[in-house]
């Protein structure tokens, strides 16, 4: 990996590793770069003959939203940093129990959704696996893929 960091020049930035293979693009999609190096691998060798998909962008650090949205859209994922060419230790992605000001309730009729309402969207993690949300003003439930969708889609 190490070589393929030294041959792109990306000496600075993060890997986005054991992503589960098919939501590379995906996370390609949210992270909103613009005119960084990046590189992305689809189906690439991972262990115990699985596929993976992996991202490594030039001078791209995650914040903690960022962070957290690709822990929901592949729960595996691990983050490391890039420094010199080197790479830091995994960090894995946890996800809290609480989420707040992600995404969108997709329940229009939510006090989320009133534009005169200051109030953010909030979730409350009710299952790990698989995942599920429950909205924590209208009780509306989230099954993961919506929560993927409406990430994806930055509502
Ligand atoms: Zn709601």
């Amino acid at each position: 990996m190490e070589e393929t960091l030294k041959s792109l020049n990306i000496d600075s930035g993060t890997l986005i590793d054991n992503i589960s293979a098919g939501k590379g693009l995906k996370i390609f999609k949210i992270l909103n770069l613009k005119g960084e190096t990046v590189f992305l691998f689809i189906n690439a060798p991972g262990e115990r003959f699985r596929v993976k998909d992996l991202i490594a962008v030039k001078n791209c650090f995650l914040g903690e939203k960022e962070t957290l949205k690709v822990a929901l859209i592949s729960p595996g994922a691990t983050v490391r940093r890039i420094e010199n060419f080197e790479l830091k230790p995994e960090r894995h992605l946890e996800i809290p129990k609480h989420l707040t000001d992600l995404f969108k309730c997709p329940n229009s009729k939510c006090i989320t959704n009133k534009e005169r309402e200051p109030v953010k969207p909030s979730f409350t993690v009710t299952q790990r696996e698989p995942l599920k949300l429950k909205c924590d003003y209208c009780d509306r439930y989230l099954s993961r893929e919506e929560v993927e969708e409406l990430i994806v889609s930055g509502k």
